[in-house]
């Protein structure tokens, strides 16, 4: 048969992780092209960041995506050039040391020198411009950070991948360095191919070379394609990279357990006005209790509090007018929980499970307490938890009088962070070798989330982009 297209490098996926790829594997001027299932918006008129119109048209499954277990956990993921990065906040953490020690010692990972890791870390900071926000913190944050502040508890502003300016006005103006501006434009500069929606269906060897079976949409149509490769590098994120692999038979009962953070909203009720149209990604995060849990301040425009509200009427109808401004959403993320990306054989998707067991649904249970404690310290009127018939809470005493836990099938959890489901190291269970080269198979790599080795406890982009380079360094013998 003869293939659609004939490349010595394909990229499946170009989230952060297939970004880096593509970029280092271009700009050695070897044929290299990007899969993506998703489309280049960049040629489209594009949605308004953070709205609906964008979860329709960047997220996997129009963002209708869950993990099943009891609390289910609502995962999103992006779906488009760029992947994640082009819908995300934009937070960046290096992967903390202590833990990617651990990592070390635990999964026997080969060790690469630390200036190596400076270097690499220094590189992705500067190609995204990561940076605190000129004006410093806006409301919501404040009250987070005053709350953590008034208990006596650590927290950080977090640098964001962005680059300000200021429009005619004087305000600033902030533009995201996502991948599509970045690492996928040097891609593309360096001769790099993008194939969009474009989907990988299944993969198979065939003698020296991996043929890709791919399903590419063109309007309501979609045609059947095959690509060619020596070096197939697979980016398609923490879910769809292991259910591609047990898809195409290459990871039955091989694949490591699935990882995220789960996560519990709180949203806050304040006096005065912390919110606004302009108030944009509050970027501040409580690590008290890191690396079990850690606080932060979501997106918080009147479409997502009222979701985040659905469950508590009487917090609704006080957001009527201008009442929004009062208003915004907290979270608490923990570490906990496995899950399982499963090929169910029915249609195009996987089945994803995730389970928290006793204790670490009692953490959940305490993270959400504490944030809650926080927030009423930093003056807020009233405290709610996106748990289902949970009241409402003014006061300490309140606070205090609660169950000792939530019914684990009223809390409404999420995550947006999700790694670990092929990881890497050199024990037998790893699924990848410290390089990201899958065991058993030649000339065939993982390079995005999958393999961390478990949850990071920060925000996870910066860790994915450092060991994908990483791998490549040493894929291209310059490690
Ligand atoms: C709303 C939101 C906010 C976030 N905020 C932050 C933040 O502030 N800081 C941070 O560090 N992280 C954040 N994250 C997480 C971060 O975006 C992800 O961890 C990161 O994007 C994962 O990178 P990746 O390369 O593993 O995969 P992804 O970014 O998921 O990219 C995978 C790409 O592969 C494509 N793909 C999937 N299957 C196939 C297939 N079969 N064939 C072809 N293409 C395929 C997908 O369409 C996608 O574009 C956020 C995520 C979301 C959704």
């Amino acid at each position: 048969m003869k293939p659609d297209g004939e490349f010595q490098n394909i990229i499946a996926g170009s989230g952060p992780g297939g970004a880096v790829a593509a970029s280092m594997l271009a700009a050695q001027g070897q044929s290299t092209a990007v899969l993506e299932a998703g489309l280049d918006w960049a040629k489209l008129p594009p949605p308004v960041p953070f709205s609906f119109d964008e979860i329709q048209k960047k997220y996997r499954q129009r963002g209708m995506t869950v993990a099943l277990g009891t609390p289910k956990v609502a995962y999103a993921e992006g779906c488009c050039l760029g992947g994640g990065s082009e819908v995300n906040s934009g937070l960046f953490h290096r992967c903390p040391e202590a833990l990617f020690a651990e990592w070390h010692k635990r999964y026997q990972l080969k060790p690469t020198p630390e200036d190596i890791w400076e270097h690499i870390y220094a590189g992705i900071e500067k190609e995204l411009s990561v940076q605190c926000h000129p004006d410093g913190l806006p409301g919501a944050a404040r009250m987070l950070r005053d709350g953590a502040e008034s208990l006596g508890w650590q927290g950080l502003e977090v640098p964001r991948w962005v680059r300000y300016s200021s429009d005619a006005s004087g305000a600033t103006v902030e533009v995201r360095q996502t991948m599509s501006k970045t690492f996928l434009r040097q891609a593309a500069e360096a001769g790099c191919q993008f194939v969009t929606g474009t989907s990988v269906r299944r993969i198979e060897r065939a003698g020296s070379h991996w043929l890709l079976h791919c399903h590419q949409r063109d309007g309501s149509f979609c045609r059947e394609k095959v690509y060619r490769t020596e070096n197939l590098f697979l980016a398609c994120g923490a879910t769809q990279t292991p259910f591609l692999l047990r898809r195409s038979g290459l990871a039955l009962g091989k694949l490591s357990p699935l990882h995220l953070h789960p996560t519990i909203k709180v949203i806050a009720k304040f006096p005065g006005e912390i919110n606004g149209p302009e108030m944009g990604v509050p970027s501040y995060q409580v690590k008290e209790h890191a690396p079990d849990y850690s606080f932060g301040c979501s997106i918080s425009t009147p479409q997502h509090l009222a979701l985040n509200l659905l469950d508590h009427p009487e917090a609704l109808r006080s957001m009527e007018g201008d009442g929004w401004r009062r208003h915004a959403i907290y979270y608490a993320m923990t570490t906990g929980g496995k899950g399982r990306v499963l090929d169910p054989r029915l249609g195009d998707k996987p089945l994803v499970t995730y389970a928290l067991d006793h204790p670490e649904l009692a953490l959940m249970n305490r993270a959400a307490r504490d944030l809650m404690r926080l927030l009423l310290a930093a003056g807020a009127e009233y405290v709610v938890p996106t748990v289902r018939g949970a009241p409402i809470v003014r006061t300490e005493e309140e606070l205090a009088a609660l169950p000792e836990a939530f019914p684990a099938a009223d809390m409404n959890l999420m995550t947006i962070h999700l790694f670990s489901s092929a990881r890497m190291g050199e024990d037998s269970a790893a699924v990848t070798d410290t390089y990201g080269q899958l065991r058993g198979q030649e000339n065939l790599w993982v390079a995005d989330a999958s393999l961390l080795c478990g949850p990071p406890s920060v925000n996870p982009q910066g860790s994915i982009m450092a060991i994908v380079k990483r791998n490549l360094l040493h894929h291209l013998g310059q490690l």
